[in-house]
């Protein structure tokens, strides 16, 4: 190495940069999130911008301090349907699962402006019984909440869903605590135990419906515009938050917290705090009959009036590769080809504002980018001192 470098000084210094750069790049590239020390919520933002907006998730709802509503009812859309295959998958930082069925299910009505296809669902839990839920009810956190993510289907993909402020559908339920196992869960549980280990996947013997993970009552929820609870935090979720919580066991829970996240720990908790609810109104959804409230309140109803001409509008990066979303992200894509199309107005009657794609200032390839872009100029500065 050292006659090598004082043969070719220049060579030398030239790779001994690339190494630097590589390395930043790399070390930069792997800061993955995660919910203590330096990976925390709080340092979240340092690289996603977007988690320090105005309209994140999740929030404390007061539920003396939200308008009822009589909203059109929820479609529950393929959801009796028994899927082909179903992955379970630990990722890291959650569980997640996703389906092989076509079409997949969906769902509408509601607050909801259109039809929304499911994508993946996944849950978070805490370290003991009495925390582990991301949206608190009157300051009371559930032992784990479900999260089951669809994407508004005109989008034709949740990537590209990203882009638009009504691009996702969360369904929450809360779990609460008893003594009994819930059999809806069992095989769900027992699964568990397969994939202890981060980016392990197993598949279900006998697929579960969406049906029998899901709760009962689904007349009564709040509902509210907010975030991914996860980076890159985009602002683009319409939560619908069941209030009936789904019963699950002590031993059922401790199998979620049996699962290893990425550095080998036990993933023990994987929640959010709770996010200020700045402007925004909490609606609740109800069967007793509600007159003019949203008037009374001269709130901005955003969720129920659904009066503007359709303004979809394609991306201004149409025809350009829609950036990777990173693996950890809660938002998981079943496909990895880019669909390019325009998105076509569905329904009459619904603004979708469009919204520029940042996505790639907020991913980590973009550390690699810059690490490329610096390379490729050391190199025209390396070869032009060959050359002159
Ligand atoms: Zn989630």
């Amino acid at each position: 190495m050292r006659s090598f470098c004082e043969n070719n000084r220049e060579l030398c210094r030239f790779t001994i940069k690339i190494l630097i750069i590589l390395s930043v790049a790399e070390k930069i590239q792997c800061q993955d999130f995660g919910y203590d020390g330096d990976k925390g919520p709080s340092h979240w933002g340092e690289q996603y911008n977007t988690c320090f907006g105005k309209h994140q998730s999740p929030i404390n709802i007061d539920s003396l301090d939200v308008v009822p509503v009589n909203l059109p009812p929820l479609e529950f859309i393929g959801f009796d349907e028994q899927p082909a295959k179903t992955n379970l998958t630990n990722n890291g930082h959650t569980v997640m699962l996703e389906l092989d069925a076509d079409p997949q299910p969906a769902i509408a009505g509601g607050p909801l402006t259109g039809v929304y296809e499911f994508a993946q669902l996944h849950f978070h839990w805490g370290d003991n019984d009495t925390v582990g839920s991301e949206d608190l009810i009157d300051s009371h956190s559930y032992a784990m909440e479900l999260h089951l993510v669809f994407y508004k289907s005109v989008y034709r993909n949740s990537r590209a869903a990203l882009d638009y402020e009504d691009g996702l559908a969360v369904l929450a339920f809360f779990f609460e605590v008893t003594s009994m196992d819930n059999p809806d869960f069992t095989d769900f549980t027992t699964l568990l135990s397969d994939i202890r280990s981060p980016h392990r996947s197993t598949s279900f013997v006998n697929p579960p419906k969406l049906r029998q993970l899901i709760g009962q009552d689904l007349i009564h929820y709040y509902t509210y515009n907010g975030s991914l609870t996860t980076p890159p935090c985009s602002e683009v979720v319409v939560w619908i938050d069941f209030k009936e919580p789904i019963s699950l066991s002590h031993d059922q829970l401790e199998k979620f917290r049996a699962l290893e996240d990425t550095d080998g720990a036990r993933l023990t908790h994987n929640y959010r705090p709770i996010q200020p609810l700045g402007d925004r109104i909490v609606l609740f959804n109800t069967e007793d009959v509600i007159e003019n409230n949203l008037q009374n309140r001269n709130g901005p109803a955003y969720a129920v009036v659904p009066a503007e001409e359709p303004v979809a509008k394609p991306t201004e990066l149409e025809n350009e590769k829609i950036p990777d979303v990173p693996d950890q992200q809660e938002i998981t894509e079943p496909s990895n080809t880019v669909d390019t199309e325009k998105p076509q107005s569905e329904k009459k009657g619904v603004k979708r504002k469009f919204r520029k794609n940042t996505a790639w200032r907020n991913s980590p390839n973009s550390c690699f980018t810059v690490a490329i872009s610096l390379i490729i100029v050391l190199f025209i500065r390396f070869s032009a001192n060959q050359f002159f």
